[in-house]
């Protein structure tokens, strides 16, 4: 694929590329929606990503191009920038606006991406596209950030020049995501573990619901909304900084404090989630896949049931997922509503799999899926000439 995007590269820049680069695309493997509950969150890094190739140029222009969009820019060097309609650009331009805000010695260049990582499906192909260009131009000009400024580069890049008012987990995983670790990470103060996890004989399934996008924003903050109310009631009796200070048993008896029965069951679900993480990890490190599939299992019944969170289109992937014996474990993750679900499938397993769950799939829900099989990758990345891990059916 290196060869493919070089030649790509100079059909449109008329020159080689100097240096390439990579960052993965990400997924929670456990713990949904406990991020802004101060819960443990279980992210790691996927094979799928983002590549960006560049060369330098001597008319001090940013030239930015994506195999994946036909809008193409040139940018003159500027101190800052404002965002551009809906552009994809506007992802590496807002790196460049706050590297530039931190007065960083940038000259012209000549930038080419390509992404593996379906767009728009929650598996962060946004954190993807800022960090390989955070990582690209820290790299290529000696800036001299910290990996983990990169990491709050690209947040703010979300949320100050894209306007998407995200969390930390994505880009933090892109960064520090390990081949075969998992990262067991506070969101509140980033202290983070990484646990070994082993998959082998198991692949990873990511099954995108192709759900068409809906604005499900409104759902994601009467969530948010709802644990605030679930945490002040428990303050009543309690001394809690967040819902995940406190375990299941005390909540057994403290739940009373709750009045409403449908704030009760949020409360239910971040405070289990936030436990089966900690067994997660647990079964992770033993290499008890098993018992790991069975937590996920349990974490998609408690989104769908007690958080509310999931939908006929992920419920239609689990459902089939219990039906075949090659599977251990499947759940929805990320916010839910759409987007993508997982899957610990058997590798010689994952044709016959693949093939059930879509014609599953498309008899109930009227549409097909699309199914990636992964596995555990690295973080960003200079991408040399050969990255073994990386696996691309188009290499
Ligand atoms: P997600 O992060 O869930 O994939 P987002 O809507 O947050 O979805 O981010 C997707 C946007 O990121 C795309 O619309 C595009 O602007 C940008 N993007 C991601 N990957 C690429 C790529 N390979 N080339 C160009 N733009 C990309
Ligand atoms: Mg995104």
């Amino acid at each position: 694929m290196k060869k493919v995007l070089e030649s790509e590269f100079q059909k449109e820049y008329k020159k080689l590329p100097q240096k390439s680069f990579f960052a993965p695309g990400r997924l929670n493997m456990i713990g949904e929606h406990i991020d802004y509950n101060g819960g443990l969150v279980m992210p790691c890094a996927i094979t799928m990503g983002t590549y960006l190739l560049l060369a330098p140029n001597s008319d001090h222009l940013f030239r930015i191009n994506s195999a994946n969009f036909e809008e193409s820019v040139e940018i003159p060097l500027a101190s800052s920038y404002i965002k551009s309609g809906e552009s994809w650009y506007n992802y590496p331009l807002g790196v460049i606006h706050f590297m530039m805000q931190d007065k960083c010695n940038l000259d012209g260049l000549d930038l080419l991406y390509y992404g593996n990582i379906p767009i728009g499906s929650g598996l962060s192909s946004s954190a993807s596209i800022e960090l390989v260009t955070a990582f690209a131009l820290n790299d290529f000009f000696s800036l001299g950030y910290s990996l983990l400024e990169l990491v709050l580069l690209s947040q703010r890049v979300e949320n100050k020049f894209i306007g998407v008012s995200s969390g930390i987990m994505d880009q933090f995983a892109v960064a520090f995501g390990q081949k075969d670790k998992a990262l067991l990470l506070n969101c509140n103060n980033l202290e983070y573990a990484v646990i070994d996890s082993h998959l082998d004989p198991y692949l990873l399934a990511i099954i995108n619901t192709n759900k068409p996008r809906k604005l499900s924003a409104s759902k994601y903050n009467e969530r948010v909304g709802e644990c605030a109310l679930a945490l002040k009631a428990l303050q009543e009796e309690l001394d809690l900084t967040y819902l995940c200070d406190i375990d299941s048993v005390a909540f057994q008896q403290y739940q009373y404090l709750i009045t409403s029965e449908t704030v009760r069951r949020r409360a239910q679900h971040v405070i289990e989630e936030s436990e089966r993480v900690k067994k997660a990890a647990t079964a992770l490190a033993g290499r008890d896949l098993t018992g790991f599939g069975k937590l996920m299992y349990e974490s998609h019944d408690s989104l769908k049931m007690l958080y509310e969170v999931s939908g006929n289109e992920l419920d239609a992937i689990v459902d089939y997922a219990l039906t075949d014996k090659n599977v251990i474990g499947a759940r929805m993750t990320g916010a839910g509503f759409g987007g993508c679900a997982i899957a610990l499938v058997a590798k010689e397993g994952f044709q016959r799999f693949s093939a059930g769950l879509t014609v599953y799939y498309a008899a109930k829900i009227g549409y097909s899926p699309t199914i990636y099989s992964s596995e555990i990758g690295r973080g960003v990345c200079t991408w040399l000439s050969a990255l073994p891990e990386i696996d691309h059916p188009d290499d």
